[in-house]
C-alpha cells in the first residue's frame, strides 16, 4: 500500500481547490490531514486576539467536514519542523504537501521545513492554493516587480483566466491508525473575557457560509458594487476578507463564481469587484517583493518622518472616542465586530497618520489585533498606502477631512446612528459634526460635549497645516 500523505493546512482551511489535498489523493493511500499551531514561528505578526477566535471557528467547521469524508485534523503545536517529524514518524509518511504562504517569516521557516524534509528522503512540496498569480509570474518587461496597480492589473488580466476550482473530495482514504492529536480547544485560542460576542452574532467562518455569503453578494449586490461599496451604512461588500484571509475560499473559487453568475453579462460593478480581488494579489506582491515593508515605509525618505508619540490620543483613537463621529464609528465597528468598512479604514488610518500625526505602525499594530481579517499583505498595503509611504499610495499632502468624507459617504448618518447611539437623536445635517450644531438642538438630542460624546480631540484645520509642515521636513518642499 502507498504510505501516508501528510496534507500540513495553514491558511487554507478548506477541501474545494485545495491542490495540495488533490495532489495528496493523486499520490494514493492514505491522507493525514495536520494543523500545527506555532505562533511564534511567525516572527512579529504572530495571530492576534479577533484572528484566533475566528481560527478556532474555522478549524471546528473543517474538522465536521473531514468527518464527513471519513477523516479528521490532527492537530499540534509548538516546533512545526519538530510536530511533523513525529507524525511522519508515528504514520510512515512518506510526503508532506502544504500550499504556499508568502510572510517573511514563514517563508524562512518553510524554507528550512522542506529543506529537513527532503534530507530525509521525504517528499515536501508546496501548492499555490492563495493567489491567482504568484508574484513571480507577474513582472515589468525589465523583470521587475510592479509598484503602480493599473498596470499590475493589466498585465494580471492579459495572462490565462485563472483555472478552474477542482470540487472537493467525496472520501478521504484514512491511516490504520491515527497519530496522536491535541483537542482545538487545548490550542487555547478563545479569549477568556467575553469580548467575542460581536463576532459570534457577526460572522459565520466556514467554507459553506463564505460560499453562501459570496453568491448572495453576486446575486444581489454585485450591481451596485461600483457605487455602494463605498457607502458604510449599506451592506454594498461581499465581507470576503477574513473568508480569503483563513482560506475558506480561495480567489480561485470567487472568480470562477463570479464568472458563472453574469454568465455573459459581465458589468460594471463585476469588473470592478474583481479588481479588488486584484488589490488583494498586488499586495500579495509586493509583500514578497519588499518584505521589509511590514516594519518600514517602502518610500525610505519617510523613515525621517517625525512622527509624534501621543499615547493618549492613540488610546483616543483605539477606542472610538476622538470627538469625530465618522472616526469614532469605525473604530467601534471594528471593537464590535473585527471588521471594518474599507472607506472607513481609509478615514481612520488617515485621522491617525495625519491629523494625529502618529506612525502608520501603530495603527497596522492596532488593525493586526481587532481584525478578523488581519493580513500581513493588505494590512501593510492599507497602511502605507494611507500614509503616502507605499506603493501606488495616495499622495502624503492629500489629507481626508472626516466631516466631509462622512457627509459624502455616510449623507443620512446612519452609520454613524448604528455605532454611535448617544449621537442617534441628531438630526444628519449635525450628526457628522456636532461640535457646530445649535445648543438647542444638543439638548433636544440629549448630546453633551465632554460628557456623553468626547469633544474633538484636534482641531482638523490645525492638524493639517502641522501635517504639512511635517510633510516638507522630509522632502524639502515648500
Ligand atoms: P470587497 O469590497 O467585497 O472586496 C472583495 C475582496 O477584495 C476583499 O475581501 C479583499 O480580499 C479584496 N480587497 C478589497 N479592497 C482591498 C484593498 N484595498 N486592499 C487589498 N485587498 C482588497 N484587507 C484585509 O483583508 N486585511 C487587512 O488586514 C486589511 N487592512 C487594511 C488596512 C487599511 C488601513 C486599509 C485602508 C485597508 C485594509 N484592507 C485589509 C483592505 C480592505 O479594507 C478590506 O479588504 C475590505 O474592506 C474587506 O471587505 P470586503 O471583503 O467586503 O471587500
Amino acid at each position: 500500500m502507498t504510505q501516508p500523505t501528510i496534507v500540513w493546512f495553514r491558511n487554507d482551511l478548506r477541501l474545494e481547490d485545495q491542490p495540495a489535498l488533490s495532489a495528496a489523493i493523486a499520490r494514493g493511500g492514505p491522507v493525514i490531514p495536520v494543523f500545527i499551531w506555532s505562533p511564534q514561528e511567525e516572527g512579529a505578526w504572530q495571530p492576534g486576539a479577533a484572528s484566533r477566535w475566528w481560527l478556532h471557528q474555522s478549524l471546528t467547521r473543517l474538522n465536521d467536514q473531514l468527518a464527513e469524508l471519513g477523516s479528521r485534523m490532527i492537530i499540534r503545536r509548538g516546533d512545526t519542523q519538530a510536530e511533523l517529524l513525529s507524525v511522519v514518524k508515528e504514520t510512515g509518511a512518506a510526503a508532506v504537501y502544504w500550499t504556499r504562504r508568502y510572510e517573511p517569516a514563514v517563508i524562512e521557516r518553510d524554507t528550512q521545513v522542506k529543506t529537513a524534509l527532503r534530507k530525509l528522503k521525504l517528499e515536501a512540496d508546496s501548492f499555490n492554493g492563495q493567489l491567482l498569480f504568484e508574484p513571480w509570474e507577474v513582472q515589468t518587461k525589465e523583470d521587475r516587480p510592479y509598484q503602480v496597480f493599473t498596470s499590475f492589473w493589466k498585465t494580471c488580466l492579459s495572462r490565462a483566466e485563472p483555472a478552474t476550482p477542482v470540487p472537493a473530495p467525496n472520501r478521504l482514504v484514512s491511516p490504520d491508525c491515527w497519530p496522536v492529536s491535541l483537542l482545538l480547544d487545548e490550542l487555547k485560542l478563545l479569549p477568556k473575557i467575553n469580548w467575542d460576542e460581536g463576532l459570534d452574532s457577526a460572522w459565520k467562518p466556514g467554507t459553506e457560509s463564505a460560499k453562501a455569503e459570496l453568491q448572495r453578494f453576486l446575486t444581489t449586490h454585485v450591481d451596485d458594487y461600483q457605487t455602494a461599496r463605498d457607502l458604510p451604512a449599506e451592506q454594498g461588500t461581499s465581507r470576503m476578507s477574513p473568508h480569503l484571509h483563513f482560506g475558506e475560499i480561495s480567489p480561485r473559487m470567487m472568480w470562477s463564481a463570479a464568472r458563472r453568475t453574469v454568465k455573459n453579462n459581465p458589468t460594471d460593478g463585476l469588473e470592478t469587484f474583481l479588481k479588488e480581488v486584484g488589490w488583494r494579489e498586488f499586495a500579495y506582491h509586493l509583500l514578497y517583493h519588499f518584505p521589509q515593508t511590514t516594519n518600514e515605509p517602502l518610500r525610505s525618505s519617510f523613515s525621517r518622518f517625525p512622527w509624534v508619540e501621543d499615547a493618549k490620543r492613540l488610546r483616543d483613537w483605539q477606542r472610538g472616542e476622538t470627538g469625530y463621529p465618522i472616526v469614532d464609528a469605525g473604530m467601534r465597528e471594528l471593537w464590535s465586530t473585527g471588521w471594518m468598512h474599507n472607506r472607513v479604514r481609509m478615514i481612520v488610518a488617515s485621522f491617525l497618520v495625519k491629523d494625529l500625526l502618529i506612525n502608520w505602525q501603530q495603527g497596522a499594530e492596532w488593525f493586526w489585533d481587532t481584525l478578523v481579517d488581519a493580513d500581513l499583505a493588505s494590512n501593510t498595503l492599507g497602511w502605507q498606502w494611507s500614509a503616502g509611504c507605499g506603493a501606488d499610495a495616495a499622495p502624503y499632502f492629500r489629507i481626508f477631512n472626516p466631516e466631509l468624507q462622512s457627509k459624502k459617504f455616510d449623507a443620512e448618518g446612519n452609520y454613524i446612528r448604528k455605532w454611535i447611539p448617544e449621537l442617534s437623536k441628531l438630526p444628519a445635517k449635525w450628526i457628522h459634526t456636532p461640535e457646530s450644531a445649535p445648543q438647542d438642538l444638543m439638548r433636544a438630542a440629549e448630546v453633551e460635549l465632554g460628557k456623553t460624546y468626547p469633544k474633538q480631540c484636534i482641531d482638523h484645520s490645525e492638524a493639517r497645516q502641522r501635517a504639512l509642515t511635517s510633510l516638507r521636513a522630509i522632502t524639502g518642499l515648500r
